[in-house]
């Protein structure tokens, strides 16, 4: 944010975007409980005048004295909620959501402060922090198992890592990025890829111990999967880097990216049921986990790319159930039904121990 508009100088602006800027930076300086007294008002737009008669150099001087004094203020917390119509560009994406945004706030403190506050962001915010934490402690307590649990257990343990990390990696990128998303214009940007390039981690953590287990007794097939998977994410993780990728327009592309790269997974999915049968791939091979594990991650991607609820409602899902938050419960969710379904593959190879059949798969 410039310093004009952080200082709430609604002239000398030309751009819409600077425009609304100044409009939030007066209105972010209000804060909740104590409006600004008259005599302060009064005071601002003398200084406002003033400010008008200064030389360019005692302008510059004075920006920069107001712009910390702004700063200072975000830090105490004094801010509050606004509408999507004045929000700059930069943080515009769905304006279903009418009302209960944070301002831009270009402090790294104020913004991890309002992780206590309610807004848009609210959900987002907590639905991951709790899930990234839920994996942490997940993944320990999986890491910490005796090593007599298993047949291989150094080979297991490094391939359900790869699931925690990419579940710890996707849900600590998108926590954070829901924090320091209102932060500038810069900040959004790199966090937003990093937010993005988590979701390709996810799914191709997922897919490692998921094909470590499936393709057991196949190891060649095992391996070209996993190479093929590793090659689809990093072509995702390189396409998120790109600007347009972040914009609303390209909403539905994001959605259709994930889901295709989730849906890569039907290809071995087949190679399974084909190579060991319907009812093996159901029973022991989990598919029915698999296949709930993708109806999850299916319908969060479409309530994200389509915005339901918040269409049918606008500004009445602001803070809590609009389609954002209602995907980050399913990504959440879906993850644990994969972990699942991956403990009851790890468990079947525990009790048919290390051998392998003739011409299983599995
Ligand atoms: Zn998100």
């Amino acid at each position: 944010m410039s310093p004009s508009a952080a200082l709430g100088n609604t002239e000398h602006t030309s751009d819409n975007q600077t425009q609304n800027g100044s409009v939030l930076g007066r209105r972010a300086m209000h804060s909740e409980g104590e409006q600004r007294e008259e005599g302060e008002e009064e005071e601002e737009r003398s200084a406002d005048e003033g400010f008008m008669g200064m030389t360019p150099l005692l302008q510059a001087h004075h920006a920069m004295e107001r712009m910390e004094e702004f700063v200072h203020k975000m830090w105490e917390g004094r801010w509050r909620v606004i509408p999507h119509d004045v929000l700059p560009d930069w943080l515009k994406d769905n304006d279903y959501l009418v009302h209960g945004h944070r301002p831009p706030m270009p402090s790294f403190r104020a913004c991890f402060k309002s992780i206590f506050r309610i807004h848009t962001e609210t959900g987002n915010i907590w639905t991951h922090l709790l899930g990234c934490l839920f994996f942490l402690c997940l993944g320990i307590v999986y890491m910490f198992r005796p090593n007599m649990s298993f047949v291989a257990p150094f080979q297991e343990k490094i391939v359900i890592g790869a699931f925690f990390l990419g579940a710890i990696l996707c849900l600590s990128f998108s926590w954070l990025f829901h924090t320091v998303y209102c932060h500038s214009e810069g900040v959004s940007r790199v966090f937003s890829k990093l937010d993005y390039s988590g979701i390709a981690f996810l799914i191709m953590g997922s897919f490692v111990p998921w094909l470590y287990y499936s393709f057991y007794c196949s190891p060649q097939p095992c391996f070209i999967y996993l190479i093929v998977v590793c090659v689809l994410g990093l072509a995702a993780i390189t396409v998120s880097q790109c600007d347009f990728f972040a914009t609303p327009q390209y909403r539905g592309v994001r959605a259709g990216v994930f889901v295709g790269l989730g849906l890569s997974g039907v290809v071995p999915t087949l190679h399974f049921m084909i190579s060991e049968g319907f009812l093996k791939a159901t029973t022991i091979g989990q598919m029915g986990w698999l296949f709930l594990m993708a109806v999850l991650y299916i319908t969060g991607a479409c309530l994200y790319a389509a915005r339901i609820p918040e269409r049918f409602f606008p500004g009445k899902c602001d803070i809590w159930f609009h389609s954002h938050q209602l995907f980050h419960i399913l990504v959440v969710a879906g993850a644990f039904v994969h972990f699942h379904g991956v403990c009851n593959l790890q468990e079947f190879r525990y009790m048919a121990g290390a051998g392998c059949a003739e011409d299983g798969a599995l």
